[in-house]
């Protein structure tokens, strides 16, 4: 193992804390999507004078995007003196909303004791940061490399990605053919491989009902009544078939092993007023209840299996409950993606977590899903994990941090990563 890499990581550990400082204070939120160009451009600045080849790509049409809200990505390429694989980081840009709670400035990048606070600081641009100083030493420690290097921003993840790596995927830039190895630095930890994440599945059902004079619910038919019966269906049946499944694939937090399914929000009868209004309600038989479910499935259960199960339930209480009536309408959908243990991205980062770690890593798989999906799905690419720095716990909560230490073990093994699949054997 080449040491010098390792020490001329450790050389930069100001500037990774400056660098990932410099991130921070461009407040990329999203909703709605603030600042992508300006991140872009910084990275931009940053990575040309390296020897990368930076492109700014708009995800122009996606869902989101729009001239005050531009959908930045950047892709930087650096070739290497001969031709071999492609190893490419990707990471996302966008940080979710600031939130209660704070006693630090969510944009100020303080570093304290070893931490740098900050909106996004473990989520994730601590990776973003640890993986630009991972390959900028690996490009100084061995200018003769094979293959190349790529390193991405990209919009939205945090919103589906749609304006971001599902873009670029469509685009062609996760094809196979052009990039052989992706390493996500989200938050899993300096001694973790994330290999996937579970499928999601999102749906409004709505029942129907009639309307009728309150004092007259029997002229009517009450929507919430029906609604009722759809939530109890779903804690006789539902709620226990879930609970006994588990999956094989290493979710974690443990409770996120079983099949689980949110009820996301309930809306019934006459919209709710604001909270001053004075007014009371007027007496009505609700015509409508909706709910939107947020159902996560297993990679053993599948979509369809999901679906078909649910759809089975309210069928049944069509062919059993007198007057009822619903319909389904899909919000959106995540296949599952698991990458195998013997992927060559995995068994390289596995052996360069025992190199500089001295352990053996963790898996694990996420309980959520992140940019994986499109690269699997769209971009065909199955050689993709998360590895990165920092406490998936932090991630999204007031005061978020990164600890320096493990930012400069993410590096070491980043950058060992890189020698292990980038200079001859
Ligand atoms: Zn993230």
């Amino acid at each position: 193992m080449s040491f010098a890499l390792l020490h001329r990581i450790e050389l930069k550990r100001d500037d990774m804390v400056a660098l990932l400082q410099d991130l921070i204070r461009i407040p990329t939120l999203n909703p709605p999507g603030e600042n992508y160009r300006e991140i872009c451009e910084y990275l931009a600045k940053r990575l040309k004078p390296k020897g990368f080849d930076c492109q700014l790509i708009r995800a122009e049409g996606a869902p989101g995007d729009s001239d005050t809200y531009p959908r930045w990505n950047i892709i930087a390429r650096r070739e290497g003196t001969r031709p071999g694989d492609c190893v490419h980081f990707n990471s996302h840009t966008d940080v979710v909303e600031v939130g209660q709670g704070w006693t630090r400035d969510p944009f100020g990048a303080e570093l304290e004791d070893g931490r740098v606070y900050g909106r996004g600081a473990c989520d994730m641009k601590g990776g973003l940061a640890a993986s630009i100083i991972a390959a900028e030493a690996f490009l100084e420690q061995n200018p003769d490399f094979h293959g190349v290097v790529e390193i991405s921003g990209t919009a939205d993840e945090e919103s589906g990605g749609y304006g971001g790596v599902a873009y670029l995927a469509e685009k062609g830039f996760f094809d196979p053919s052009r990039v052989q190895h992706v390493i996500i630095p989200e938050p899993l930890g300096h001694d973790c491989i994330c290999l996937g994440h579970r499928g999601g599945w999102w749906a409004e059902i709505e029942t129907k009902g009639e309307i009728a004079h309150g004092c007259m619910p029997f002229l009517g038919d009450c929507a919430v009544r029906h609604m009722a019966a759809v939530l109890d269906l779903f804690e006789q049946k539902l709620f226990p078939a879930m609970a006994a499944r588990y999956t094989e694939m290493p979710v974690i937090p443990e409770g996120a092993r079983q099949s689980t399914m949110n009820i996301n929000s309930i809306h019934g009868g006459q919209p709710e007023q604001p909270a001053d209004y004075t007014g009371l309600p007027s007496h009505c038989v609700p015509d409508s209840c909706r709910i939107v479910i947020d159902r996560r499935f297993l990679i053993e259960e599948g979509l369809d299996a999901t679906q078909a199960e649910i759809v089975e339930l309210l069928e049944h209480l069509k062919a059993t409950r007198p007057g009822f009536d619903y319909s389904l309408r899909e919000i959106n959908r995540v296949i599952p993606s698991m990458t195998a243990k013997t992927a060559p991205v995995v068994t390289t980062v596995h052996g360069a977590i025992h190199d500089v770690l001295g352990q053996d890593p963790i898996y694990v798989a996420s309980p959520g899903s992140y940019d994986q999906k499109h690269i699997d799905r769209i971009g065909k690419l199955k050689n993709c994990i998360a590895y990165g720095p920092g406490d998936l716990e932090m991630a999204h909560k007031p005061d978020e941090f990164i600890t320096v230490d493990d930012m400069m073990d993410s590096a070491k093994v980043m950058g060992r990563s890189l020698e292990k699949l980038l200079l001859p054997k």
